[in-house]
């Protein structure tokens, strides 16, 4: 199967992990309201989750790529990196059934708050 590597800068998720690695055993992409994507900015990571408190840490473990669920995920070297599943049909990237065929992925967000604070920066808008 096609899956891309992740790596991460949103620090303020729960499923951030030093090395800019997300431990969560899946991540789903989608378009912001909008409903289609012009730039990255109109792009968000929907699994993201506010470090706020140590409830809101737990609560993120159900999707934590640790233990058992390991056998959804995979770790290429050292990176641990979750499966991709993408809703923004019109990039580059996109393929049948949610799949990204990108190589690599970035997701981004400075001092994220909430999911459309974060951007799949390697969105390319399909020509
Ligand atoms: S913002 Fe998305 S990719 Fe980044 S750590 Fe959180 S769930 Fe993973
Ligand atoms: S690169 Fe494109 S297809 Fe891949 S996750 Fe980002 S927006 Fe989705």
């Amino acid at each position: 199967m096609t899956n891309p590597v992740v790596k991460c800068t949103v620090d303020q998720c729960t499923h951030y992990m030093p090395g800019d690695q997300c431990m969560a055993a899946k991540i789903s992409i989608y378009n912001e309201e909008t409903g289609t994507s012009d730039t990255s900015k109109d792009t968000q990571c929907k699994s993201f989750h506010h470090r706020k408190t140590m409830g809101d840490m737990l609560g993120a473990f159900h999707n934590a790529n640790i233990g058992g669920s390991l056998s959804a995920a995979f770790i290429e070297g050292t990176q641990i990196t979750p499966v991709v599943e993408c809703f923004v049909n019109n990039c580059n990237h996109w393929n049948d059934n949610n799949v990204c065929t990108a190589t690599n992925i970035d997701v981004f967000g400075e001092n994220a708050g909430k999911t459309d604070d974060t951007d799949c920066k390697t969105f390319e808008k399909k020509k």
